[in-house]
C-alpha cells in the first residue's frame, strides 16, 4: 500500500510541479502553432491584397479572444513600409497598430531565419523609444512570438504573427505543491485505513483458513473453517467446511466399508473353516447337511464379493447403463422364477400383479432385472415370522407413458427415522436381523446407484410393524416412436 501511495504521489509530483511548465508551454504552442495553420489557409484563398475583405477583422477577433494571443498579419508593400490587415487584434478583442519598428524587426527576423515557420524570443526585439506606451507590446521572457509566411495568388508575401502570453507557473507551482502537501497526507491516512482493513477482513482471515486447511492432509476433518470477513471469504470458509464435512463422511465410509466388508466375510469364513475342521477330525458328520452349509456360506461369501464389487464399479462410473428396449413383464417372471425354489420351501408367495401385459421399456435390462432382484430379496428377508403364508406382491401400474413397479411386502417396516438411511451403504436398521438368504448389506446402495444412473424416480413407503413398498418409474417405449 506505502509502495502503490509512494508511486501515486511521486505521478502527481512529475506531472503537476515538474513538468507543469514545459507542458504548459508545449500545449500553449500546440494551440497557436494550430491556429497560425488555420489563418494561412485562410489568406491563401485570396488573389491579391485588396481581396481581402474587411469582414476579416471581426473573425480574427473572436480567433485573438479564443486563443488569448496577438495576432498580426503583415504585408509588405515594396518601399519597406508595411500595411497591416486593417488592423492588429489582441488577446482582449482591442484592436490597435503596432510600431512599425516592431513590425520591421519580427519581419527581419523572420526572413533571416529563412524558414517559412520561425519562433523568436519576445526578450530579442528591441521595444525601445518608438514604441507608444499605450499599445500592448511584447511582455518579456515570457512570451511565445510564432510566426509563418503565407503567399497570396498573386505572389505577394504575407507574414502571420501570433503572440502569446505565457503565465509564470511558479504561482500555480507553488499552489500545487501545498496542494499536493495535503494529497499526501489524505492519501496517507486512507492508505492506513485501506491497509487495515484488508489486513482485517482479507488476510487476517485467509490466514486463518491456511492454518486450518493445513491440518486436511493430516486427516484432521474436525478443523473449522470459521474466518470471516467480505463476502468471498465467507463463502471459502463455508465452501471449505463443505469440503472437509464430505472429506470427512467419505472417510468415514470408507472405514466403514472395510470394517463392514472384513466382519460380513469373516462370517461366512468362519463357519465355512469350522465345519470343513468337523468334518476332517469327525468323519461321522460328513453329512449333506453339513456340506450344504458349507456351500451356502461360500455362496454367500460370492454374493457378497460380488456386490462389492458391483457397487464400487457403479460408483466409480466404470460402468455404464446400456439403455435398450426390453419387455419388463417377462423380466419380472424370471425374476420371480429365480425365487420360487425358495418361495416353495417357505411360506411366501410371490404375486406379480396389475397391468401385466406385455410393456415394453427402455432401460439396462440387466441393471433393472438387479434392481427388481433385490426389492424382492428384502421383501423375503423382512417379512414377519409367522405360521401363516407371507404374500409378495410385485405390482406394475401404468402412468401415462410411464410405469410404476413397486415391491410391497408385508413384513416388518421400517421406522420413519430411518427411511433416509437405508439406501446407504451398510446401513442395518435391525442389526439382529440376520439375513435368510441372501443380503450383503449393500442391496439397497445398488438400487440407489443404477437408479440414479438411469434418472428414474424411485422410492419407499414404509410403516413400521406393517410392510413396505419400494418403487421406482421408468419410460415405456411407445409403440412406433422413438
Ligand atoms: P441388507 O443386506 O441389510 O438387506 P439392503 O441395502 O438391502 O441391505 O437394505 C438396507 C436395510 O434396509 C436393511 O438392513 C433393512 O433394515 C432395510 N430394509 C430393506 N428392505 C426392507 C423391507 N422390505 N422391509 C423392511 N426393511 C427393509
Amino acid at each position: 500500500m506505502l509502495l502503490f501511495i509512494v508511486f501515486v504521489i511521486f505521478i502527481l509530483w512529475l506531472f503537476q510541479i515538474f513538468l507543469l511548465d514545459s507542458f504548459y508551454r508545449e500545449i500553449k504552442l500546440t494551440k497557436i502553432q494550430n491556429l497560425s495553420s488555420k489563418l494561412v489557409m485562410n489568406i491563401e484563398q485570396y488573389d491579391e491584397y485588396d481581396d481581402i475583405p474587411s469582414s476579416i477583422q471581426g473573425d480574427l477577433k473572436d480567433l485573438a479572444i479564443k486563443y488569448e494571443s496577438n495576432i498580426y498579419i503583415f504585408i509588405k508593400k515594396e518601399n519597406n513600409t508595411y500595411y497591416t490587415i486593417s488592423s492588429i487584434v489582441d488577446s482582449t478583442g482591442d484592436t490597435f497598430l503596432p510600431s512599425s519598428n516592431i513590425i520591421q524587426q519580427i519581419w527581419q527576423r523572420a526572413k533571416s531565419s529563412n524558414l517559412n515557420e520561425f519562433m523568436i524570443d519576445a526578450s530579442e526585439i528591441s521595444t525601445d523609444a518608438i514604441v507608444d506606451p499605450n499599445l500592448p507590446t511584447f511582455h518579456r521572457n515570457s512570451e511565445i512570438i510564432y510566426g509563418q509566411f503565407a503567399k497570396l495568388k498573386d505572389n505577394q508575401e504575407v507574414l502571420i504573427v501570433l503572440n502569446t502570453q505565457l503565465l509564470p507557473v511558479e504561482v500555480a507551482t507553488e499552489t500545487l505543491e501545498i496542494q499536493l502537501l495535503w494529497i499526501v497526507i489524505i492519501l496517507l491516512l486512507f492508505g492506513i485505513c485501506l491497509a487495515f482493513m484488508m489486513a482485517r477482513f482479507i488476510s487476517e482471515p485467509l490466514a486463518k483458513l491456511n492454518v486450518a486447511a493445513k491440518q486436511l492432509p493430516n486427516g484432521k476433518y474436525d478443523a473449522n473453517f470459521d474466518a470471516t470477513g467480505y463476502l468471498e471469504v465467507d463463502e471459502l470458509s463455508s465452501t471449505l467446511n463443505y469440503a472437509t464435512k464430505q472429506l470427512k463422511k467419505s472417510e468415514s465410509l470408507q472405514r466403514d466399508l472395510v470394517a463392514n466388508v472384513s466382519h460380513e466375510l469373516r462370517t461366512p469364513l468362519t463357519l465355512i473353516s469350522g465345519y470343513s475342521e468337523m468334518i476332517r477330525d469327525i468323519p461321522s458328520e460328513n453329512t449333506k447337511e453339513n456340506l450344504d452349509i458349507i456351500i451356502a456360506e461360500a455362496n454367500r461369501l460370492s454374493d457378497l464379493v460380488n456386490d462389492v464389487l458391483e457397487l464400487s464399479k457403479l460408483q466409480s462410473k466404470v460402468l455404464e447403463s446400456k439403455f435398450e428396449v426390453f419387455n419388463i413383464t417377462n423380466t419380472i417372471d424370471e425374476v420371480l422364477n429365480r425365487f420360487s425354489k425358495f418361495t416353495e420351501n417357505h411360506d411366501y408367495v410371490l404375486i406379480h400383479e396389475g397391468t401385466i401385459d406385455d410393456i415394453e421399456v427402455y432401460a439396462d435390462e440387466s441393471q433393472i432385472t438387479q434392481v427388481i432382484y433385490n426389492f424382492v430379496a428384502n421383501a423375503i428377508n423382512y417379512s414377519k415370522d409367522t405360521s401363516e403364508t407371507r404374500s409378495i406382491r410385485i405390482v406394475q401400474t401404468r402412468i401415462d407413458n410411464k410405469l410404476k413397479i413397486s415391491v410391497i411386502d408385508e413384513g416388518i417396516g421400517i421406522k420413519k427415522e430411518n427411511l433416509e438411511n437405508i439406501w446407504n451403504r451398510y446401513y442395518k436398521v435391525y442389526e439382529k436381523q440376520k439375513s435368510k438368504t441372501i443380503g450383503s448389506g449393500l442391496g439397497l446402495a445398488i438400487v440407489k446407484e443404477i437408479l440414479e444412473a438411469h434418472n428414474f424416480a424411485y422410492g419407499v413407503n414404509s410403516e413400521y410393524g406393517k410392510g413396505s413398498e419400494f418403487w421406482f418409474i421408468l419410460p415405456i417405449k411407445q409403440k412406433n416412436k422413438e
